[in-house]
C-alpha cells in the first residue's frame, strides 16, 4: 500500500487515487516543433530519484495535485503550498497541508 498526501484529504491509500503520469510543464503549442510535441505527450524520464508526478484524488475532494516522490524508496515530499515552488520533506509542515491550484501543476514557468 502507498500513502500519498494529497493537500486537501490527507494521506490516503493510492487506491483512492489515479496517477496521472509525470508533471511536465506544457509547451507553448504556437512555437514548438512536432518533436517537441511527441516528447511532451508520449515521453517520460523515469528517474531512479525524486520526480514531480501528478495525481488525481478520485475518491475524495476530486481534484488534481503534484507532489515530488522518490521512485526508488516511494517517499513524498509535502506538495508545495499555493504561491511556493519549493516543497518540503513530510513532517515539516505539520498538520495538513493547503491545496494548490492547477497552475503549480505546469511546473515552473
Ligand atoms: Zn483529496
Amino acid at each position: 500500500m502507498l500513502l500519498v498526501p494529497c493537500p486537501n484529504c490527507g494521506p490516503r491509500n493510492s487506491a483512492d487515487l489515479t496517477y496521472r503520469g509525470e508533471a511536465s510543464a506544457r509547451p507553448n503549442p504556437a512555437t514548438t516543433t512536432p518533436k517537441e510535441w511527441r516528447d511532451y505527450l508520449y515521453s517520460e524520464d523515469n528517474p531512479a530519484g525524486w520526480l514531480k508526478e501528478t495525481w488525481y484524488c478520485s475518491s475524495g475532494c476530486r481534484r488534481f495535485f503534484a507532489v515530488e516522490r522518490h521512485t526508488v524508496t516511494s517517499e513524498f515530499r509535502e506538495p508545495p503550498l499555493p504561491g511556493s515552488k519549493t516543497p518540503k520533506p513530510l513532517g515539516d509542515v505539520g498538520g495538513r497541508a493547503v491545496v494548490g491550484d492547477a497552475s503549480e501543476l505546469e511546473g515552473e514557468q
